[in-house]
């Protein structure tokens, strides 16, 4: 494996977020009753023509703008022409030689901690197809063209990246910024954000690319990942074998874990496309372009290059809290309630505690059992030493089950910290007393013990006192002293 390289390109597509399909006024809210939002422009019937939405154009000029790319002044919609069951029109109108937004990058922030950039070639504009049901229908198959003309936001990358990881770290970013600017809800069951991943694989060291594959339709992180594995593993194998891999499309089968062919280079379609006669090109003037950068909010960069300059939060850190405009925003107001000088122990604590129990119980950011006015206060406890970090972590499980306040529980459970010498002092006597083998040991060298000297303490406070005081007062009498 080490000898070979992957080579990966994405091309994602991104449904955008506008209420109204592309090319009509159909809506485009998902789960309706099949077939009640597919309206004549849709389906293409005679004598119907298409009206661009305004709204999906300035969507496609945010993104070009967030990536650095260059906006199209003029752009042009082509027909690609296919038959297939869920396109009945016979064609796809989409954005070939003349896209909207052509040349942009984004920058990926790597496992080992390195930046690196990715090459995005163009983005264009298209509309979607319907779609195929076979469940539950014996024999046939239905049709549901609600989801035919949605818009779509087709985002093509350059083959610049190199590992399943680096692929899944790029969607990501791409889904947090297409989040971030709304113009894409990104939810990735309902079919929002989506990927095809084109893989090749060459020696090390050789300058040409290998022959790709594409496999088609991908729908969650995991599944990128893993198909790309397969995938290039089963190249790696080909080759070593002394065969050729072929150019084709491939499916991803998530249940077995492998990618089957679907069709060769032999038998892909060819498209025929022509500038669509129905529709104007698309003309975008500097006025309006000006008008959309002026309306783009803070980008996920720049928040977390502010978390890191403002918080004094480690890049990585800042991005994880950056991963979405909620969770940073969450964020954010702990801190605003907390103080910035408090700013880590809070990073700690939302990515840690707050992070885990909202995967536990499978929630959002915006649905969190605690709100971060109630975060702050526990955190505010830790910091004027009325709790341990320990008992925090008790108390805050208490305050996502019971829905309570930390001051509440605190009280009510009697968790207080002891921070009375005196009475730290006498509960270390009682273990030292009742441990005197354990003593001489440690009185001979035998330091590790001084751990067990400090759960045994612990664990007689019920977790209560104050640990650098104990640790203090213990490492004092346990020397004799
Ligand atoms: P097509 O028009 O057939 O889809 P493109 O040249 O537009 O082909 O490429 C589609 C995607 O395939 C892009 O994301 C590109 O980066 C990627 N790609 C191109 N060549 C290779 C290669 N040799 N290995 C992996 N990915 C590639
Ligand atoms: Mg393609």
């Amino acid at each position: 494996m080490s000898d070979w390289e992957l080579v990966i390109g994405l091309e994602i597509h991104a449904q955008l977020a506008t209420r109204s399909k592309i090319f009509s006024g159909a809506a485009t809210a998902y789960g309706a009753a099949p077939n009640t939002q597919a309206s004549l422009v849709d389906l293409a019937y005679p004598g119907v023509l298409p009206v661009l939405n305004a709204e999906a154009v300035r969507m496609a000029v945010k993104f070009g703008l967030a990536i650095g790319a260059t906006v199209a002044p003029r752009s042009v919609f082509a027909r690609k022409n296919y038959f297939y069951p869920d396109l009945p029109k016979g064609y796809q109108i989409s954005q070939y030689e003349l896209p909207v937004v052509q040349r942009g990058s984004l920058t990926v922030l790597l496992d080992d901690g390195t930046l690196k950039q990715v090459g995005i070639t163009r983005a264009h504009l298209e509309e979607d197809a319907g779609k195929s049901l076979h469940e539950g229908l014996g024999q046939s198959s239905g049709i549901d063209l609600n989801r035919a003309g949605t818009p779509l936001l087709e985002i093509v990358s350059e083959p610049d990246l190199r590992s399943a990881k680096e692929a899944v770290a790029y969607m990501k970013k791409l889904h947090t910024l297409v989040r971030y600017l709304e113009i894409c809800d990104g939810n990735m069951q309902e079919g929002s954000f989506r990927c095809d991943a084109n893989v090749s694989v060459r020696r090390r060291g050789s300058a040409k690319y290998g022959t790709r594959v594409e496999i088609k339709n991908l729908n969650s992180f995991r599944f990128v990942e893993k198909a790309i594995q397969y995938e290039a593993a089963r190249q790696i194998e080909l080759i070593e074998g002394g065969g050729t891999v072929v150019q084709e499309t491939r499916l991803y089968d998530s249940d077995k874990d492998e990618t089957r062919s679907m069709r060769s280079k032999e038998e892909a379609n060819d498209y025929r496309y022509f500038p669509d006669p129905d529709l104007l090109p698309l003309e975008i003037d500097a006025p309006f372009v000006a008008e959309v950068r002026a309306s783009l909010p803070e980008l996920p960069d720049e928040k977390s290059a502010r978390f890191v300059r403002d918080y004094g939060l480690s890049a990585y850190d800042a991005g994880v809290l950056c991963a979405s405009r909620e969770l940073g925003a969450y964020y954010e107001a702990v801190v605003a309630a907390l103080g910035a000088a408090h700013a880590k122990l809070a990073a700690n604590w939302v990515m840690g505690e707050l992070a885990s129990a909202l995967n536990r119980d499978g929630l959002e950011i915006d649905a969190s059992r605690v709100a971060p006015a109630g975060l702050a206060q526990l955190l505010a406890r830790i910091v004027d030493d009325t709790i341990s970090g320990k008992i925090a972590k008790e108390v805050f499980e208490a305050m996502w089950s019971e829905g309570l306040a930390a001051d509440a529980i605190i009280e009510s459970k009697g968790l207080k910290q002891i921070t009375d010498a005196g009475a730290i002092e006498s509960v270390i006597d009682a273990v030292i007393a009742a441990n005197p083998r354990q003593l001489a040991d440690y009185r001979a060298g035998k330091d590790k013990l001084f751990g067990f000297f400090v759960g045994q303490a612990m664990k007689a406070t019920g977790g209560k006192a104050n640990p650098a005081q104990l640790n203090e007062i213990l490492k004092r009498k346990l020397g004799g002293a």
